[in-house]
């Protein structure tokens, strides 16, 4: 008999923004196996704990499977035309801005488009926002006001070209375990490379630094501003690349001399010498590369640190360069692509902006829409708030678990049960948010799903289909377009296809636009089926007619996106907030595990990876926990002025004095009281819209049951 040979589909991880290339297979009995694609550019074959894991977290169990209204179950047309109705007569009796979309970055880049579409061109309202506002809205923020675009200016390779990577609030070798994994290995073959870790806590990253500075609390701007009025006194400036290429530097060095290097000591907690080698090392090291990431981004100043950060690269013009630049990554595997196609409430797709006429109006004259949304919709935080006040009356939730993610849980879930009319679409039948829609929709899950994501480093990367749909569950792009038909746009919404909706987003990307925005990625814009099925992961820009690039290194000589092509660099004053009191004396600071991803529907259901960190905890330095007289292993109470939980002590100096810390991941499915977004306040960043989640003010307990 012969036998069948397995076929290997070229995928790519479902979890975080590396995008690393995997193979499955499925055997004759069913059976999946996944290892990484030896030919993938952002992995070259390696996959973490959490990726090659992926084959223990595809079962079916808890999966949404059919559609729902009201607890019972019906067809895909009942529910579809629920739907639609629901929105439609919403929409009549109270105008577009009475219903929103919180979409996420687990989403490919085609779902993303046609919500978007539906929403800003269509319904007329730019209320859709994703839970990529939680981990990326600062770094988007940054670069749009220093670059005119939200472009990130380096590549994966850059970390192993550079002689000194600086890595800030980013614990890589957990939360983007494989590129941390290429940076070993490049500093393991180049033992002169050196590493510098910025991080209040000494995490696993920092067992390769050279340097760990444990900095205070959102102390990075105070550091960075220090950065650059040491190289300006040193004589390190890049003077010409300042004078052909940028502005603002006057204003940013006078904003940057505010502090002595006393008031940056006291302000970063950090000691002087400490600072100084740290300043000494970045000055003296041309091919530099500052690595940033949710320590820096989830901050009520999260913007103006990643201003502080890329002043300092522009200032000495390294940027743009074999081995240099800033360089922020992605949480999400879509987090890049949700940017891209206008998923954030700030923006419209293909990168271009709300808040410019002209964007616009070539904006609707491409879709041919009948409307085009005139102002920025609700941020995240915002969208909730409005939820609760009652201005939103009828919200879509994609892919995404708010109750469990959001600052202020408890509010964002007295939010949404109270709300008149809440549709989710997703993968699990049960988590703290879909049990309060009033129709859920089953949505297909990785393995089930056909599009692209886009990676860190703006790799878009083909996900294919290897496994059936289960049960009556659909693509969201499906979803998304038969409501919009329902809702009177059919002649929009034609696709019968993930080809024909990335085919159309390449179009936009070159539509009258070629040359002025940094998101192009024309060159697919006629891409057929098979090309589409064929598609092999590539960088952007890719422009049609030209060669493609691996790399953005026009920003070597300039080439920005403002009107007169130079970079901005900005002013930054914001000092570190003070939240702390004395009845909240400690900060806690909030994170992920190297082996659980958000809220734990699919690593959750792998032993392999539970048995790393089995239930949540709170970390404690030794020195404050014999002050509040807690020892190893005891529950503490963690209580901030929003809510408490309790959780395991776990006692280590890698924590910071003053500071604790706790992982995101558990929610109340998982362990009763565990659930730390209960003690968060919905603080943003005032610019980004982000919220501050890894600085909030709590007092901790000994916990004894009474
Ligand atoms: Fe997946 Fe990220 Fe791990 Fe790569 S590093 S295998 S993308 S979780």
């Amino acid at each position: 008999m012969e036998e069948t040979v397995p076929t290997i589909t070229k995928t790519t991880c479902p979890y975080c923004g590396v995008g690393c290339g995997i193979l499955a297979t499925v055997g004759a009995d069913g059976t999946l196996a996944v290892r990484g694609d030896p030919d993938h550019p952002a992995n070259f074959g390696r996959l973490c704990s959490k990726g090659s894991a992926l084959a223990e977290t595809v079962d079916l169990e808890g999966r949404l499977l059919f559609p729902e209204i009201d607890g019972r179950r019906a067809g895909w047309d009942e529910a579809l035309d629920r739907v639609a109705e629901t929105f439609s007569r919403t929409i009549a009796e109270h105008g577009p801005d009475s219903v929103a979309f919180y979409v996420s970055g687990q989403l490919l880049n085609e779902d993303y488009y046609v919500v978007n579409k539906l929403m800003k061109g269509f319904i007329g309202t730019a209320n859709i926002d994703t839970n990529s506002r939680l981990c990326m809205a600062s770094s988007v923020a940054g670069h749009r006001r220093a670059f005119g675009s939200d472009t990130v200016p380096g590549s994966y390779r850059d970390l192993e070209l550079a002689d000194l990577v600086v890595l800030v609030g980013s614990n890589l070798a957990w939360c983007h375990p494989v590129l941390y994994q290429r940076l070993a290995a490049a500093k393991a073959e180049r033992p002169e490379m050196k590493v510098i870790v910025v991080d209040p806590r000494r995490t696993m990253t920092a067992d390769i630094a050279d340097q760990h500075l444990a900095i205070a609390p959102d102390g990075d701007v105070a550091l960075f501003n220090g950065l650059l009025a040491h190289l300006a006194e040193a004589g390190e400036l890049d003077e010409n690349y300042i004078a052909e290429h940028t502005t603002g530097f006057a204003e940013a060095l006078a904003a940057a001399w505010r502090l002595d290097m006393d008031g940056i000591a006291a302000e970063t907690g950090l000691d002087r010498a400490s600072i100084a080698e740290f300043y000494r090392l970045f000055a003296a090291t041309e091919k530099v590369v500052t690595v940033y990431s949710q320590g820096v981004n989830q901050s009520s100043v999260g913007t103006d640190k990643v201003s502080a950060i890329i002043n300092c690269h522009l200032a000495t013009g390294r940027i743009g360069r074999p081995g240099m630049g800033p360089f922020s990554v992605t949480g999400q595997p879509n987090a890049m692509g949700g940017r891209e196609v206008g998923g954030l409430a700030n923006m419209l797709a293909a990168h271009m902006d709300i808040d410019n006429a002209a964007d616009r109006e070539r904006m609707q004259r491409f879709w041919r829409a009948p409307v085009i949304t005139s102002a920025p919709g609700l941020k995240a935080v915002d969208m909730f708030r409005a939820v609760a006040d009652g201005r939103i009356k009828a919200l879509w939730i994609m892919a995404t678990n708010p109750v469990d993610s959001m600052p202020d849980g408890d509010m964002v879930e007295t939010a949404i049960r109270a709300c008149p009319f809440v549709v989710v679409s997703d993968v699990v039948g049960e988590t703290d948010t879909v049990r309060h829609a009033h129709v859920k929709l089953p949505a297909a899950a990785w393995g089930e799903k056909d599009g692209t994501v886009t990676n860190s480093e703006r790799r878009m990367s083909r996900q294919r289909p290897f496994l059936p749909r289960p049960g009556e569950a659909k693509p969201d792009w499906w979803i998304v377009t038969e409501v919009a038909r329902r809702m009177g746009f059919a002649e929009a919404f034609p696709y019968a296809s993930p080809a024909e909706i990335f085919a159309e987003h390449a179009a936009l990307s070159a539509f009258e636009n070629h040359g002025t925005r940094d998101f192009d990625i024309g060159a697919h814009a006629g891409i057929d089926a098979a090309g589409f099925d064929a598609l092999a992961p590539f960088q952007w820009p890719a422009r049609a007619g030209e060669t493609p690039a691996d790399d953005i290194r026009f920003f070597a000589e300039g080439g920005f996106f403002t009107p007169d092509r130079k970079a901005r660099l900005v002013p930054v004053t914001t000092t570190a907030p003070a939240r702390t009191s004395e009845g909240f004396p400690l900060v806690l600071n909030t994170g992920r595990v190297r082996d659980q991803w958000h809220t734990m529907t699919r690593t959750g259901k792998s032993q392999r990876l539970s048995q790393h960190l089995a239930e949540p905890f709170v970390e404690i330095h030794p020195t404050d926990a014999a002050t509040y007289g807690i020892a190893d292993a005891d529950l503490v109470r963690v209580t901030s002025a929003r809510g408490a939980i309790v959780v395991r002590a776990l006692l280590t100096s890698r924590q910071r004095e003053g500071s604790i810390f706790v992982p995101m991941h558990w929610t109340d499915q998982f362990a009763a009281d565990g659930r730390v977004d209960r003690l968060v306040p919905p603080i943003i960043d005032s610019t980004s819209g982000q919220p501050a989640l890894k600085h909030v003010a709590v007092r901790i307990a000994r916990f004894t049951a009474a």
